[in-house]
This record gives structure tokens, C-alpha cells and sequence, in this order.
């Protein structure tokens, strides 16, 4: 704190996220049993806004036995928490400090020659999974470049400069079981594990599942799945009821009677139609609530829904309490599992129109933090 040191109002009375982690470890117990093979718990962007070190941890403790995350800073503070598990970073610039990643045990994504070279040069006898594109023109190699890769790959390993553990693909379109990029995928992983094979390497990690696919299509699975978004609750599939870890409160910070025919918020998009109770939630879109469900979304209210009305801003929500004497000081439930009947992530990704993953990635620094541990044995 600041100087400036003001005395923080009770604890409950600032918008807070609560993240369960008993939850993320049902979640992850749940794959584990689910897959035939490993579970890589996915945990970038923070894990997924759940906290990264406190969702690696939970992870490995039910039955993940890796992790996986994007840049190797993020692998980097996973080692700096003191976690010894096998990571892997898949998403790097060419110049990124291969040497760092040796050095901490962490094996790199390569998606083409130049990263090859790259590797090889700053950190010789690096961990590698060579990972080609199944389908989504994103990340990874294209197939026409991939047979050379998997040749040069086997060459340096020859010399010593590298270890070729892994082959990675990713599916466009796993939460659509029935969608023809999927077999289109699948035989492109198999034709790219041939391929590989064929120039000499054994890789023992293959690996092209992310949670859609470890639930839906088995044929997918290979050695190990990486799985993010099914860890906390999110199931692209819709097959499964995971559990939801997060919860959002916020406090009425005031409220204030208005007549019938009272335009409220910016650009009056909304106008009372009858004399009604209005409370005032001291957070917006800058902490992650999107502007887009202006107009949709809901909240719980003393057991009850009540509409959120007129625009969202950025620091400021307004509610339609009704006329059931709710006063200021109030706590409301934003979002949460929806046991209570309140707003679940899921709603809010559909007011948004948008997915679970952008919601809970966006929700900002602002809140309040609070963690509920996991019980013994992480459940
Ligand atoms: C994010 C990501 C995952 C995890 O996907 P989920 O759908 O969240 O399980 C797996 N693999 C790659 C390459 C990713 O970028």
C-alpha cells in the first residue's frame, strides 16, 4: 500500500473473485479418468484467469502430470513457484532464450526450421516437440515443410544438439464432433507421426487433444491430451457438467428511486417504465463485465434475478433492483456456479456473444482476489 494508506472497507464490500480450487481439482480428476493417456494441465494466460501457479499445483496434485503453457516467461515463474513437473512452451519468437528453457528443464514447441535452428544454436541437447499444422493455418508447421523439418530434426539429434520428444497438432473444430476437419486432422497428425518415424525419430509424447477432443473423440487422444479449459469448469463440448470455480460479488455501493420514464446511463438506452429502485455496482467493462451484455445480463439479488439496465461502463453497472426495499451495502452475486440460481459463466458468455474463455481471460486486475484451497488429496 501506497502512502496514502486508506482503510479498506470490510472484506465482501469490493468486487471479489473467488476462485475454488476444490473445483478446478474435481475438473481435472474427472479428465484424468476420462483420457487414456497423460493430462497436460494447460495453464496459460494465468490459468485462464484462475490464477496460473494455484491451478498448476491443483492440476498436478488430481492427476495431471504436465504443464503447458504458451511463452517461457510463463514456464519460467511455474519454476520460479517451485513446480518440478514437465513443461512445455509452444509459442515463441525465434530470438526467444532457448538457453533459459534448457536450463530450467522446459521443453519448447518447434514449429519450423528457423525455430530449429534457433534452438540447436543457443541451447544444444534442448527437449523439442516438432509440431505441425493439422488444420488451422495458425500455428505449426504446414504439411509441405514438414517432412524437411523432421529430417533436420533427426539430423541435429544425430549430433546431439537436440531431443526430439514430442510431435503436437491442434484441431480446428473438436466441440463439433461431427465435423469433417476433425478425421481431416486426425489423419493428418498420423500421416506427420509417420513421417517422423520415417526420418528416424522416436517421439514418445504425441499429442493433438485440447479439452473438446479428450471429451469427445477418443480417436484423438494419443499419448497425452492438453487440456486448459475443461481444468476450470469450461466445456467447449457441452457433454459434461464440469464445475465452475469462479465466483464475482460485488456490493451495492448506493441506490436511488426513480420515476417512471427516467432514461438511465450513457446514451439513455434504457428508461425506467415504471417507478423502480435502481442499485449502482462499482464495476464495468474494465474489469472484464463486456459491454456487449448491456442490456442482457443479470445478476442475483437477495436470491432473485434482477436485470442489469442501461449501458455498462467502464467502472460502473446499473441494476433494476424492483421495488423490494434492497438498500445500499448489499452484496450481489455477478457470476458464479449458479447453484444459488444466480448468472453462470455460460450466461454471461451468451449475453456477450461471445465464449467462456474470453470472459474469464478478461477479468481484470482490479477485483479482489480470494482463493478457496482444495481439500486433502486436492478435491
Ligand atoms: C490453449 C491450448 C490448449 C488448451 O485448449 P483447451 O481447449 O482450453 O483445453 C491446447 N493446445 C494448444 C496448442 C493451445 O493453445
Amino acid at each position: 500500500m501506497s502512502a496514502l494508506a486508506y482503510a479498506q472497507p470490510r472484506t465482501g464490500s469490493r468486487p471479489t473473485l473467488t476462485v475454488d480450487l476444490g473445483a478446478v481439482a474435481a475438473n481435472t480428476a474427472f479428465l484424468v479418468g476420462r483420457v487414456a493417456g497423460e493430462v497436460m494441465a494447460v495453464v496459460k494466460a494465468d490459468g485462464f484467469g484462475h490464477g496460473m501457479v494455484d491451478v498448476a499445483r491443483t492440476a498436478l496434485a488430481a492427476g495431471a502430470t504436465r504443464l503447458g503453457v504458451t511463452s517461457l516467461e510463463e514456464a519460467g515463474r511455474l519454476r520460479e513457484a517451485g513446480l518440478r513437473a514437465p513443461v512445455l512452451s509452444w509459442l515463441n519468437p525465434v530470438d526467444a532464450d532457448w538457453a533459459a528453457a534448457l536450463a530450467h528443464g522446459v521443453d519448447v514447441a518447434v514449429p519450423g526450421r528457423d525455430h530449429l535452428d534457433a534452438v540447436v544454436r543457443a541451447a544444444p541437447g534442448a527437449r523439442v516437440h516438432l509440431q505441425v499444422d493439422t488444420g488451422m493455418a495458425r500455428d505449426g508447421a504446414a504439411p509441405h515443410r514438414w517432412a524437411d523439418l523432421c529430417r533436420a530434426a533427426r539430423a541435429a539429434e544425430r549430433r546431439g544438439l537436440v531431443r526430439v520428444v514430442g510431435v503436437m497438432g491442434h484441431l480446428a473444430c473438436a466441440d463439433q464432433p461431427g465435423h469433417p476437419a476433425n478425421a481431416d486432422g486426425r489423419a493428418r497428425f498420423a500421416w506427420a507421426v509417420a513421417t517422423a518415424r520415417a526420418a528416424g525419430l522416436r517421439p514418445a509424447d504425441r499429442h493433438l487433444a485440447s479439452t473438446a477432443a479428450a471429451l469427445l473423440d477418443p480417436g484423438s487422444h494419443h499419448t497425452l491430451c492438453r487440456v486448459g479449459a475443461g481444468l476450470v469448469g469450461i466445456d467447449p463440448s457441452g457433454t459434461t457438467a464440469l464445475r465452475a470455480p469462479l465466483t464475482l460479488t460485488a456490493p451495492l455501493v448506493d441506490v436511488r428511486d426513480v420515476p417512471a420514464g427516467c432514461p438511465v446511463g450513457y446514451g439513455h438506452t434504457w428508461t425506467a417504465p415504471a417507478p423502480t429502485r435502481l442499485g449502482l455496482l462499482p464495476l464495468g467493462y474494465a474489469d472484464g463485465l463486456p459491454r456487449t451484455a448491456s442490456g442482457r445480463a443479470e445478476v442475483l439479488v437477495r436470491g432473485r434475478r434482477r436485470p442489469v439496465v442501461g449501458r455498462i461502463s467502464m467502472d460502473m453497472t446499473v441494476v433494476d433492483l424492483g421495488a423490494d426495499g434492497t438498500g445500499a451495502g448489499e452484496t450481489v452475486t455477478v457470476l458464479g456456479p449458479g447453484d444459488d440460481g444466480g448468472p453462470t459463466l455460460r450466461e454471461w458468455a451468451a449475453w456477450s456473444g461471445t465464449i467462456e474463455h474470453e470472459i474469464v481471460t478478461g477479468l481484470g486486475a482490479r477485483l479482489v482476489r480470494t482463493v478457496r484451497p482444495a481439500g486433502p488429496r486436492g478435491l
